[in-house]
């Protein structure tokens, strides 16, 4: 017996405004996630009442849905290709196979979720959306409407039981556009192992090879991300209760979504200036907000011929309690330990717009090392949602909810691991000139200031930032619109430029601690990678739609 299953998915997209939605609310509440899990839900094929093909674990525990293989296989159709046709794009989506390819031997660690929700930012993070779809076509659901059946489970002391989730779960119905989830949370691993009592793995096939699970492009709604959708076969024939194995499956990227599905990158530069009279032997950066290598990084090579690059790079994860968090190691200059008189440039593109640096340690050839003052800048934006319920309606009237919100948008500069002193903030806007990693540095800023196109940002006193705290500047919005830790920290400087929201911005801040000076060196707000959808690819897309609605409907 064959039947059909399908799994309408995900991520309902808030529209690109600003005002704060009802949406924003409840993700606004979620920020602050709890050390333990919450509940996860599951594909059965109960069709009763209420069940909703929801599994009841306690009364039918193999009601699930999963592959009954280990290497399960997948494909990038043309559909896909052609809309999201730049191959980081499909590289994105090979990492996020590959955080449910570690599920099964992952340590939970310290951190019940990798959820981020900074501000509105003019992207669909598509690794995070992948992760969700694919956790759908391995058998997960939503754990808000699990729990609206009652069929939302954690383990309990005693068996699983029934539990309201609380946000920030890969499975997630809501995600927004700006936020990241690229690791399974506690919930998710504990779904996981429900599910699976041995490690999956997964493996790209292309050509004529057939797979397991389809990617492709399709046309929907602007705020609708994508779509996971599987097919299966009972294991026991004529017996519901045995559940399914998925035979096959499909997942479906929006190609017109508002905004669009893709990733936005982001390049920070550093030059190094040891005061102290110690040379220079490695430098090792903690980053946190993505788990895969860099995209780029600069090694002190300069325009190629610097004799005291450093000749060797290495990347590596950060461990059970930092699965966001990615180490860096430069080491081995050509010529030797690189004096102290030298400045030296190291820098990175990560493949998120909001990562920083954690630490920054320099080795020097005495075996002693220093923490660095290497800040990290990128965009920051808050919404703040007025918590006071809505006035009483008059008499015989109903009052809409006055929206008393509003946004701010900025950067923020945060403070690795050591107390920093920073000083001469000065910004450019690029837009026009294309630049990216390797451009980050103490020349171009010379050269934007020869041409009067550096602004120096006089109200921006000399300070003091504590170690691992942060420094807002506010581009757009008043003191009234920002959050009160922020207001009562007093840690902001309010410039009234929105017009830098919308361009690429250079900016440069001097920091000092551990008798070293740094340049740190951004490029802000550059333009995310998405899909193009081109007209060729609509048309091509339409027809297959109508193809999808007639096999459904048989
Ligand atoms: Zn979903």
């Amino acid at each position: 017996m064959s039947t059909n299953r399908y799994s309408r998915s995900v991520a309902r997209v808030r529209p690109v405004f600003k005002m704060p939605t009802i949406a924003a609310v409840v993700l606004f509440c979620a920020v602050g996630a709890p050390s333990v899990a919450w509940g996860f839900g599951l594909w059965s094929t109960d069709t009763t009442s209420g069940a909703d093909r929801f599994t009841d674990i306690l009364n039918r525990p193999d009601d699930t849905a999963t592959w009954n293989k280990t290497t399960i296989t997948y494909k990038f159709d043309g559909t896909f290709n052609l809309a999201f046709e730049h191959p980081d794009l499909q590289q994105q989506i090979r990492w996020a196979f590959s955080s449910w390819d570690r599920a099964f031997g992952r340590s939970y660690g310290q951190t019940y979720s990798y959820n981020r929700t900074p501000g509105w930012q003019p992207v669909g993070d598509i690794r995070s959306i992948a992760v969700h779809e694919i956790g759908h076509v391995l058998g997960l659901r939503h754990p808000e409407a699990a729990a609206s059946r009652d069929r939302n489970w954690r383990p309990g002391e005693d068996g699983y039981v029934a539990s309201p989730p609380i946000g920030g779960e890969v499975m997630q119905h809501i995600f927004l556009p700006g936020s990241t989830n690229h690791e399974p949370s506690h919930d998710e691993l504990d779904g996981f192992h429900y599910l699976y009592s041995q490690d999956l793995n997964f493996q790209e096939v292309t050509g004529f090879d057939t797979a397991d699970i389809l990617i492709k492009g399709y046309l929907a709604g602007a705020q609708e991300w994508a779509w996971g959708e599987w097919w299966g076969e009972n294991r026991v024939a004529n017996d519901n209760s045995q559940g399914q194995h998925i035979t096959s499956a499909e997942i479906k990227f929006n190609v017109q979504s508002t905004p669009f599905i893709g990733y936005t990158a982001m390049a920070l530069n550093w030059d190094y200036k040891n005061n102290a009279g110690k040379p220079t032997r490695s430098i090792r950066l903690d980053t946190t907000g993505t788990n895969v290598a860099p995209l780029s990084h600069h090694s002190n090579q300069g325009s190629g011929n610097n004799p005291h690059r450093f000749l060797h790079y290495s990347s590596s994860g950060g461990g059970p309690d930092f699965k966001d968090d990615v180490i860096l190691e430069w080491s081995d200059p050509m010529s030797g330990d690189i004096p102290d008189t030298e400045r030296i440039h190291v820098g990175l593109k990560e493949d998120v717009h909001d990562w920083y640096v954690r630490s920054a340690e320099i080795g020097h050839p005495d075996g002693t090392s220093t923490m660095a003052a290497m800040m990290s800048m990128h965009v920051w934006g808050e919404r703040i949602t007025s918590e006071t319920p809505p006035p009483d309606p008059p008499e015989g009237g109903l009052r809409q909810q006055e929206d008393t919100s509003n946004s701010a948008s900025g950067f923020r500069i945060v403070a690795p691991n050591v107390t920093s002193m920073v000083s001469q903030l000065s910004f450019a806007i690029v837009t026009d000139l294309n630049l990216d990693l390797d451009d980050l540095n103490r020349e171009t800023m010379e050269m934007l200031d020869a041409l009067g196109r550096l602004e120096h940002v006089t109200a921006f006193d000399p300070m003091q930032i504590e170690a691992n705290e942060d420094f807002v500047v506010v581009l757009e919005g008043t003191q009234g619109d920002l959050p009160p830790e922020l207001i009562q920290q007093g840690n902001y400087l309010i410039l009234n430029r929105p017009d830098l929201l919308i361009e690429e911005v250079f900016v440069y801040v001097q920091s000092e601690a551990n008798q070293a000076t740094i340049g740190n060196y951004a490029l802000l707000n550059e333009s995310p990678i998405t899909a193009i959808p081109e007209p060729a690819t609509l048309a091509l897309l339409g027809i297959g739609g109508l193809a999808m609605l007639r096999r459904r409907r048989k």
